[in-house]
């Protein structure tokens, strides 16, 4: 190729189309609540689903007993059991297993998934040990966390309304995944009840709110990204049943569809969007989730390739490839401290197949993921913060009342093993809310929350209740 730019022509261009200054942020928030309030409304040409969970309590610290949950929505799915003691004893045994989903399995058909995830949670139920304890005479019970959009009917039942994060699997869109999952494990002739379906964000709320009185919301940072927090039932206009005694409904936002023209779209993130399995939806999720940021950055490589000759005269083939760059090797490339980026020499050699960079190459390279990630980070944390606005926990009290204590639970890998991402997302929230009011907002990680949260809202709805 021949050299038709100048690096840093193409670098100021990519940092002025990806920047995020902090009034666009107030901007998004702003946009963001008020589609929170269409969704709540009803109005069918919401983004925002606003799913009611039919959870309207939040575990109190009494369940008892032993519960099951599966955790599926990403590339992985865990399964895990727990024996629950009651206020005094808490949780007191629990384990856990992960099986990966063979990529064929994510495109494949419904039956084939549901038959492949009971026979892996009927292995699991072999290995229970004596440490774990079921009354005579009763059914084991699954808190089923599914992390997809789905129109629950019940605390335990719902349909699917469309598949994302790369899966892609006919027949079930429409389908009661509760039903679809029930006759699976009966084919494996398994004896167990599905008692709650949750969301990883109702999971990871109700999880989070076990371990502290004062979680309010809960925000997936994973392979995708949603968000949940507690409602006033009085506040969903488009809830017709009667008010739960509670006075409150957890709300699945599944923020990860919120789509305004305050959002920065570039010409790679409308490429990407383009060229993916489910063009024009998951806007912001396709800007800030793990699936994609890597991408972001391959794309932004290949345009300096292409344009300003980034890795010389050829362009790397391997990096014409969609998502080659995977977000965790990005990760590393941006947390490389040594002083000649050895570790992101080593990965651009590995997976673009250049060897030999020059220290500017792994400079560039470096401030790519620096400046991806940081938009991701800064769009997360305008989510929140319009979420904390929703509840009115966004701002000091002018009545002089001392700001009450919120806490956030947040989990997914993205969230957990990106540091400058997660540093970056907590230093963005203090600049939007100010010191005094960010003061009293504790940003929690809750590892695995929503595996056990499953298991609690599975006790708190027992059929033996
Ligand atoms: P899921 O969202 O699929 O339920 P996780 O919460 O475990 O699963 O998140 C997995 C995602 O987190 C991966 O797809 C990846 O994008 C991201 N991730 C995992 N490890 C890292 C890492 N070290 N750095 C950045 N992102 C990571
Ligand atoms: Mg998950």
């Amino acid at each position: 190729t021949e050299r038709k730019r100048k690096v840093g022509d193409v670098i100021e261009e990519v940092e002025r189309t990806l920047s995020t200054p902090t009034a666009l942020l107030r901007g998004i928030s702003d946009a963001l609540v008020t589609e929170m309030e269409r969704g709540l409304r009803g109005d069918i040409h919401c983004q925002l689903k606003m799913l009611i969970s039919y959870v309207d309590n939040l575990p109190t610290g009494d369940e008892h007993g032993l519960f099951y949950a599966l955790d599926l929505g990403g590339t992985n799915f865990r399964v895990l059991r727990v024996q629950l003691g009651g206020r005094e004893k808490r949780v007191v045994k629990q384990e856990s297993k992960e099986v990966s989903i063979p990529p064929h399995l994510m495109v494949g058909t419904s039956m084939e998934l549901f038959d492949f995830i009971a026979a892996a949670l009927a292995e699991f139920v072999d290995t229970e040990g004596g440490q774990f304890h079921l009354p005579e005479g009763r059914q084991r019970e699954l808190g089923f966390t599914f992390s997809f959009p789905v129109n629950q009917l019940s605390i335990s039942s719902g349909t699917l309304i469309k598949w994302t994060k790369g899966f892609s699997i006919s027949g079930t869109v429409g389908e009661d995944v509760v039903s679809e999952l029930s006759k699976a494990m009966e084919r494996q002739g398994l004896d167990m009840k599905v008692s709650a379906l949750v969301n990883d964000t109702v999971g990871t709320l109700a999880g989070g709110r076990y371990l502290d009185n004062d979680v309010v919301a809960a925000v997936i940072l994973g392979t995708g990204t949603n968000a949940a927090y507690v409602e006033h039932a009085n506040a969903i206009p488009k809830w017709t049943g009667l008010l739960p005694k509670s006075g409150n409904m957890v709300i699945n936002t599944e923020w990860g569809s919120f789509k305004s023209d305050k959002l920065p779209l570039s010409e790679y993130d409308k490429a990407m969007d383009f060229e993916s399995l489910n063009p024009g939806e998951q806007i912001y999720e396709k800007m800030i989730s793990g699936m994609y940021l890597g991408e972001i950055v391959r794309r932004i490589l290949l345009k300096l390739a292409h344009d300003a000759a980034l890795f010389g005269d050829v362009v790397p083939p391997k990096l014409e490839q969609p998502f080659v760059l995977r977000t965790p090797d990005m990760s590393a490339m941006h947390h490389d401290a040594s002083h000649d980026l050895k570790v992101l020499g080593t990965k651009l050699k590995d997976i673009v197949g250049v060897a030999d960079t020059s220290l500017e190459v792994r400079y560039i390279t470096r401030h790519i993921c620096d400046i991806v990630a940081e938009r991701g980070a800064r769009l997360a944390a305008a989510g929140i913060y319009g979420i904390l606005k929703k509840l009115g926990r966004d701002k000091v009290p002018t009545d002089g009342s001392p700001m009450p204590r919120t806490v956030i639970a947040l989990d997914g890998g993205l969230y957990e093993h990106y540091r400058k991402f997660s540093s970056c997302l907590e230093a963005t929230l203090t600049d939007l809310l100010g010191d005094e009011a960010a003061s009293s907002l504790v940003a929690k990680l809750a590892n695995d929350g929503s595996g056990i949260g499953a298991s609690l809202l599975a006790a708190s709805h027992s059929q033996y209740q």
